[in-house]
């Protein structure tokens, strides 16, 4: 299939040249065709699958025709950062159709987005919180919206935002045309699913199997030489851009300055940041300042970053639908990338789960030369488990002044800080390799050849 059997305007088309899309993804070919028609999509489909133009096409094809100066389409999204990423696609897509887009979100000065909304915008990409202050002060008409998107619908309702969501919709155009997007299908989303969307036709792209070109891999090790084994794995192993996962922002924060220390371009993104700080890490490991970002999920989560070659899970998530959200972070868009999981003997039900989910089992492997019998350090809860933390339940922060919405309600974990060096777990290259640790492991080589 081509993009010019969709037969989309003139200018759009060359959206999509300018982009450098050659073929469909399958989401695109399934979803396009059916927005043109005008149809309501439940789409389920995680990032990384071109969700983003699937609907940004047809939206911008639609606009590109008709009345200037009124916001026409709103697409609503999680977070900021998934709210930059799905405004940047309309503005690469859309150049040359001349439509305006403006993002609306929290924990930014509100007079900017004041302004380009009174300047006229047919675009509008927000988070809920803020989009809600802007309808309560009038300072956004909605009353000419024709579609109307929720994207990562699964990711609002985790957050919290299922009541705004609600309040939102009250107040828009009942006359629409409504695209819902979401990774998972909680009862709650079903529910919603089935008030909003008319007639709707379901697309489904690999919302269960991740990427095919992912290589999945788990490290058993103890929680105590979870940092040592991951410098190893870093020296060993070719990667190009590095996400590594952490359960908690305090435990990210920390590990992205153990990178630091130990010679990597390394940040971390976890929501005891500034916009500003948390757009430069972003930029910086897009651009490839930063090999490697450290992130929670809940930091993390909808972020393209096409090249990534690596995705680390130093904790294992808290559920399957996770796991495959953040390995669908590498092998993205037909690349190959790899997945490392570093798991404790309590993780074993998780990996069941995750086994469950994926239909398979995944390779366990021992790292070469690493040795995994240095014994945990006497009262040192550096690398102590913290507590599961459950998501947030309340309206997260970003419509606060100056709030960092991500993992509002993420609690430090309960491990203390660093506080000295354990010099035998620095270097962690002590005796050749032994099946040790958390249990079960087999032995296997390193995939890749050291540099
Ligand atoms: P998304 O799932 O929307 O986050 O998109 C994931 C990545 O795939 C983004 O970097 C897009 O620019 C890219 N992409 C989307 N559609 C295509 C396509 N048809 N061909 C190649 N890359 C694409």
């Amino acid at each position: 299939m081509e993009f010019k059997e969709f037969n989309l305007h003139p200018q759009v088309a060359a959206g999509v040249t300018a982009a450098g899309y050659t073929t469909p993804t399958p989401i695109q070919a399934q979803a396009i065709p059916t927005v043109m028609e005008g149809r309501d999509v439940m789409g389920l489909a995680q990032t990384g699958t071109g969700k983003t133009a699937a609907f940004a096409l047809p939206i911008l094809h639609r606009l590109a025709q008709g009345e200037r100066g009124r916001v026409r389409a709103l697409i609503i999204a999680p977070t900021r950062e998934l709210a930059e990423q799905i405004n940047d696609s309309f503005v690469t897509l859309g150049r040359q159709t001349r439509l305006r887009s403006v993002t609306v979100y929290g924990g930014v000065n509100v007079n900017p987005q004041i302004q380009k909304l009174k300047a006229g915008a047919e675009i509008v990409v927000a988070c809920p919180g803020r989009l809600l202050d802007h309808m309560a002060q009038g300072t956004i008409d909605l009353s000419h919206l024709e579609v109307l998107v929720l994207d990562e619908a699964d990711q609002m309702f985790d957050m919290g935002f299922l009541p705004d969501l609600r309040r939102i919709l009250k107040q828009l155009p009942p006359k629409r045309q409504t695209l819902l997007f979401s990774a998972t299908m909680p009862i709650d989303i079903r529910v919603l699913a089935q008030e909003i969307l008319r007639e709707p036709v379901t697309v489904q792209v690999g919302n269960v199997a991740p990427p095919v070109t992912v290589t999945h891999a788990l490290y058993p090790v103890e929680q105590h030489l979870k940092t040592p084994l991951l410098l190893e794995l870093l020296r060993h192993t070719d990667t190009e851009s590095v996400l590594i996962f952490t359960r908690t922002k305090h435990r990210a924060k920390r590990l992205g300055e153990q990178l630091e220390k130990a010679g990597y371009k390394a940040a971390s993104l976890q929501g005891n940041l500034s916009q500003n700080r948390r757009q430069a890490a972003l930029d910086g490991f897009r651009d490839g300042t930063f090999q490697i970002l450290v992130a929670t999920d809940i930091a993390a989560r909808g972020i393209d970053v096409s090249q990534v070659s690596h995705v680390i899970n130093y904790d294992i998530p808290d559920t399957a639908e996770a796991y495959i959200h953040r390995i669908g972070r590498t092998g993205r868009a037909a690349r190959s990338g790899d997945a490392f999981t570093m798991v404790t003997s309590e993780d074993g039900a998780m990996v069941r789960t995750i086994e469950r989910k994926l239909n398979t089992s995944l390779e366990r492997r021992t790292m070469a030369g690493f040795d995994y019998s240095v014994p945990a350090p006497k009262k040192d809860t550096e690398f102590a488990r913290p507590p599961r933390q459950p998501m947030p339940s309340r309206r997260p922060a970003e419509a606060k002044k100056g709030g960092a919405r991500q993992g509002a309600s993420q609690q430090p974990g309960s491990a203390k800080p660093a506080e000295g060096r354990r010099p035998q777990q620095q270097g962690a290259k002590l005796h050749p390799a032994r099946t040790a640790g958390a249990g079960g492991q087999r032995s296997s080589q390193q995939r890749r050849q050291p540099r």
